[in-house]
């Protein structure tokens, strides 16, 4: 009946989330509220390491790309699953190591890393810095040097995979700001460069197609194109590549209509690609690497807002206005991104009321959904948008001074608070 296990429908008709009644959340803890269900979020990244044990025996790893949601609980119960992490800015590095998140299971991404970022890193003594360029590469090779340290690095290569997903989010193809291509030969160059730098220890591979794919086979191609460049990269320099880090981007559902494939499917199916090129072409079976970030807890949130106006305009739409917008959730103004809305306070009633979900910002843009099935709201009802536990509360902003609503995490009934919500103080702290 919905997106996502973790949610039902009560016998006062109200929504739960991992066994809490929405309406309760929403009396104790105010609107707009993201509410999280650890047992969905535990459940799927136990899947992914299972995966990894059952179809190549545990040879690898899976790191949760922090950036879809980062905050210090979501770092401790990624340690608690035995998982890596994936940080992009010196930020989440800040968040994973403030939160005792052990460093040598920490990899750091990202297209334009900073001097103090590397720096920092290697400080920190995190598990892989994941190099994306050139000057990357020399930066990084000076700084261990002055660190007296040699750095473990991979590279992150475009294998120019199409991805059928949205343009803002497909990086596997040539025209990405990410990674090194492999068809014009960059790739290769890149990798004969650290081999002849001091400072580095060249570990492996990482590619990543993009985001949201609902499809095995991009990621199954993606693993044949990086298998022919470890064996190439063999055949030319003699250096065996030990890790091949496949990257994120598993499609989950955000509608009915959309049809994930089980998380078991892409390892059982890429490790069988993985396999049977090694064999062919005579290479060692490299130590996997994969990076769901989406896939973890998008389907385990949910946002709650209360209904504010609600405007008919005869014979073009009705607008149901709530208490935050793109604020809280950027994905529809940025990607025309599809959510599932319901009304958590009568969800079992029918939902023949077609309505745009606006939000309070000062932009007409500042949309969550358009012409959407809902209940037959009014002002103070509460609505649900489903699966925002993925890029809402990470992406979210200040926009109009509007404070960021508080993380609620719900685990078999109960709940907490792991994020705060933020005041009006907050929001002037660092005016002068
Ligand atoms: C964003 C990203 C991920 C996670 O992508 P999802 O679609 O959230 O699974 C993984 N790896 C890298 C390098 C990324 O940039």
């Amino acid at each position: 009946m919905f997106v996502s296990e973790c949610l039902d429908v009560n016998r006062d008709g109200h929504l739960t989330i991992g066994g809490c009644d929405t309406v309760e959340l929403v009396r104790r803890y105010g609107t707009p509220l993201y509410v999280m269900d650890e047992t969905q979020i535990r459940e799927h990244c136990r899947a992914f390491v299972q995966s990894i044990k059952e179809n190549y025996d545990g040879h690898g790893r899976v790191l949760f790309a922090s950036k879809a949601f980062c905050c210090k609980e979501m770092c401790r119960i990624v340690e608690s699953e035995d998982m890596g992490l994936d940080v992009v800015s010196g930020g989440e590095l800040y968040t994973a190591l403030s939160a005792g998140f052990p460093a040598d299971r920490i990899y750091f991404h990202g297209n334009n890393k900073t001097d103090l970022e590397i720096e920092t890193a290697l400080e920190a003594g995190i598990a892989r810095i994941i190099v994306d360029n050139f000057p990357e590469l020399e930066t990084i090779n000076r700084i261990a040097g002055t660190m007296g340290k040699k750095a473990d690095i991979m590279f992150r290569i475009k294998p120019g995979i199409d991805a059928h997903t949205h343009s803002f989010i497909r990086t596997g193809q040539i025209d990405s700001k990410f990674g090194v291509a492999l068809e014009t030969g960059e790739a290769m160059q890149i990798v004969k460069r650290a081999l002849e730098l001091e400072n580095v220890n060249l570990c492996g591979l990482h590619c990543h197609i993009g985001s949201q794919i609902l499809d095995v086979d991009p990621f199954e191609h993606a693993a044949e194109v990086m298998l022919k460049f470890i064996a190439d990269i063999k055949t030319e320099t003699g250096f065996t590549v030990r890790e091949l880090n496949l990257g994120g981007g598993f499609g989950i559902k955000y509608l009915e209509s959309d049809n994930p494939v089980a998380y078991s499917e892409y390892m059982n199916r890429v490790a069988r690609v993985v396999k049977a090129r090694a064999q062919e072409y005579g290479v060692d079976l490299p130590y996997i690497l994969i990076e769901p970030g989406r896939s973890i807890v998008g389907s385990a949130g949910i946002t709650l807002y209360t209904v504010g106006a609600v405007k008919t305009i005869p014979d073009i739409r009705t607008y149901v206005s709530v208490d935050g917008g793109m604020c809280d959730n950027p994905r529809y103004i940025l990607y025309s991104s599809d959510y599932d809305v319901l009304c958590a306070n009568k969800a079992n009633e029918p939902r023949d009321f077609k309505v745009t979900v606006a939000g309070k910002c000062c932009e007409s843009g500042d949309l969550i959904q358009e012409n959407t099935p809902i209940q037959r709201v009014e002002h103070g009802d509460i609505l649900a948008v489903l699966s925002t536990g993925a890029y809402n509360y990470s992406m979210s902003s200040n926009y109009n001074r509007i404070p960021r609503p508080p993380v609620v995490m719900v685990c078999r009934g109960e709940s907490r608070v792991i994020v705060k919500g933020e005041t009006f103080e907050d929001l002037v702290r660092n005016d002068v």
